[in-house]
């Protein structure tokens, strides 16, 4: 991307971050990598178009086995134990809830988690990227999944034209990958 192209990007994204108004209320949460140092991300989110259909329903984070892993925001472990053989995690936040898997909990169901908390440790088995170790972390609003780069403001970034004054939801967080911008690309 030409710096021409890149100034007026920057300016749209700096223009969403410090929006005041309304639409402040609908900003994602602020939460941290479930895995330290900042992990490489293998595999992207990838939402299913149908509830059974095929996807990828989180984010998988690289990671080595054994590795501590932190709840990305404060909340309430909800599910603490073993699915289908492999240690999963679910906290929730409110309306929303962050997963990881596979991970060998340290943590209990009703538990009270800050951000950043330790809730468990990275397992091999059940890996999403077997052999190697990784995270999939998810993240859901009822039924619905979300991107959990979001969390750590790497997901999609919405680019609203700059003559309006309101920001507009249109088309959504699922828009055509055209309009859809990476902030890692940037
Ligand atoms: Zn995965």
């Amino acid at each position: 991307m030409s710096p021409r192209v890149r100034a007026p990007l920057l300016l749209v994204l700096v223009l969403l971050v410090s929006s005041p108004g309304p639409a402040h209320a609908e900003e994602d949460p602020v939460g941290v990598w479930p895995l330290r140092p900042e992990p490489e991300v293998v595999a992207r989110f990838d939402p299913p178009a149908t509830p059974y259909g095929a996807g990828h329903r989180g984010v998988d984070l690289a990671g080595t086995a054994g590795q501590r892993v932190h709840a990305a925001l404060p909340g309430t472990v909800r599910f603490a134990g073993r699915l289908a053989g492999r240690g999963v995690v679910v906290v929730s936040h409110g309306d929303t809830r962050t997963t990881y898997e596979p991970v060998e909990v340290s943590v209990e169901v009703g538990e009270d988690v800050a951000r950043g908390a330790p809730i468990g440790s990275l397992e091999l088995v059940g890996s999403h990227c077997f052999p190697r170790a990784c995270l999939h972390w998810g993240w859901l609003r009822g039924e619905t999944y979300l991107d959990p780069l979001r969390l750590v403001g790497r997901g999609p970034v919405r680019l609203l034209p700059l003559w309006r004054e309101v920001p507009v939801r249109a088309p959504g967080p699922w828009a055509p990958s055209s309009v859809r911008l990476g902030l890692s690309r940037l």
